[in-house]
């Protein structure tokens, strides 16, 4: 078998934006392959993490890219950048023999693609998917196509996430509301929409597609919770203290907090006291803001990091947990929660079932097992994901 296999990323690409805007590509795909619309992201839904997942098939607890925690054995917070200490389907692919190339998948950089080897060449055009797409074509058109493409675009992240303006895009100043904020990104889905069937069209004819995401996306505004949250853990005689990156909590803490702006990830200092803990987040239930809470044995089903965090709480879309708590926050997207857990996994071409729509329960890190069959080589190394039997023929 000699196909080749585009894996596109669409950084944020929520599965509830599908349907919202004309996207005739995703459909026809969609129709001619498989389209899981409710795939589950793991814990944290950070890029970093969730990009690294999906290309070595394991969650944060295996490869250990889990971005900020508190560190026990230190004392301190920690974060973690680019580290991956798992195989990754690029490197996997290269050590089979089949050349590769990655247009910004940059957890594949130095990782199964790198700068300056035509074999296996890893590029960084910058800018949108627009820019990206003509990099991409270049290559096509300059050579034999690469068995494996890496194809990643971040246009939804930076429009959902609304921190400043995109001028690239039109957009000359913020959304206003959060409305307008969901109608750019909606746009500009139907502008990749486009792009994404001429990036299939400049593929060779016996090439298989994976598309997915690392994570979705969700809207907040306003103040704060994260004041309600130390005021009820402080009520039930925890003393709590949020905790930057880099600092270390003042003698007497005994539960650090840390938070990248939605979720707030709870670590014991020393003595744990769940009792009390659970007393205070049953107390938390019963407000307006409170979204979910998990503890370690269900971070440890999700395959979460075991320095991650004791005790995970979010807040409902809407809300959220910034430490500028003296801030009236404008219509901004953020996707560090469970909320934005939920996202599209679509395969199509060579060597996918035509199946439609699917709903049922399937993880993204998946997708590195079926784009190692699509290949015909072994997953990455470490990869702990189940395959997807259903959408795949079976040579
Ligand atoms: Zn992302």
């Amino acid at each position: 078998m000699s196909r080749h296999v585009l894996y596109v990323n669409w950084d944020a690409f929520d599965s509830r934006y599908i349907g919202r805007v004309p996207t005739p590509v995703l459909d026809r795909l969609t129709t001619e392959g498989v389209l899981y619309r409710t795939a589950r992201a793991g814990i944290p839904t950070i890029t970093p993490c969730m990009q690294t997942s999906i290309v070595t098939g394991a969650w944060p607890a295996v490869h250990g890219n889990t971005y900020r925690y508190f560190d026990q054995a230190s004392g301190t917070v920690c974060q973690t950048g680019r580290e991956n200490s798992a195989e990754t389907i690029a490197e996997a692919a290269e050590r089979s023999g089949l050349t590769t190339a990655s247009v910004q998948q940059f957890t594949l950089r130095g990782r199964g693609t790198y700068p300056d080897n035509p074999q296996h060449l890893y590029v960084e055009p910058g800018g949108g998917m627009a820019r990206r797409l003509q990099v991409a074509q270049e290559i096509l058109r300059s050579g034999p196509a690469p068995r494996f493409l890496a194809f990643y675009a971040d246009d939804l992240d930076a429009i959902g996430h609304n921190h400043q303006p995109h001028p690239d895009y039109d957009h000359h100043a913020v959304a206003s509301t959060d409305s307008q904020r969901m109608a750019r990104t909606l746009e500009r889905l139907a502008e990749m929409d486009r792009m994404l069937g001429r990036l299939i069209e400049a593929m060779p004819s016996d090439t298989a597609l994976v598309l997915t995401t690392d994570h979705g996306m969700v809207g907040f505004q306003g103040r704060s919770v994260l004041p309600e949250i130390i005021a009820a853990l402080r009520a039930a005689g925890l003393v709590p203290e949020v905790l930057a990156t880099g600092m270390a909590p003042a003698t007497g803490t005994d539960l650090a907090l840390t938070t990248v702006g939605l979720q707030v990830q709870l670590r014991w200092v020393d003595r744990p006291r769940q009792e009390v803990l659970a007393e205070a987040v049953g107390k938390m239930a019963l407000a307006e803001w409170f979204g979910g809470v998990m503890d370690r044995a269900e971070l440890d089903r999700r395959g979460a990091h075991p320095h991650f965090a004791d005790c995970l709480l979010w807040p409902r879309e809407g809300f959220h947990c910034h430490v500028q708590d003296e801030v009236e926050f404008p219509p901004l997207g953020g996707h560090e929660t469970p909320l934005a857990g939920t996202v599209p996994l679509l395969l199509w071409g060579s060597g996918v079932r035509q199946l439609g729509p699917v709903g049922g329960p399937v993880e993204t890190i998946s997708a590195a097992p079926a784009l190692a069959h699509l290949l015909g080589i072994r997953p990455p190394a470490q990869s702990t994901a189940r395959s997807l039997p259903d959408a795949l023929q079976e040579t």
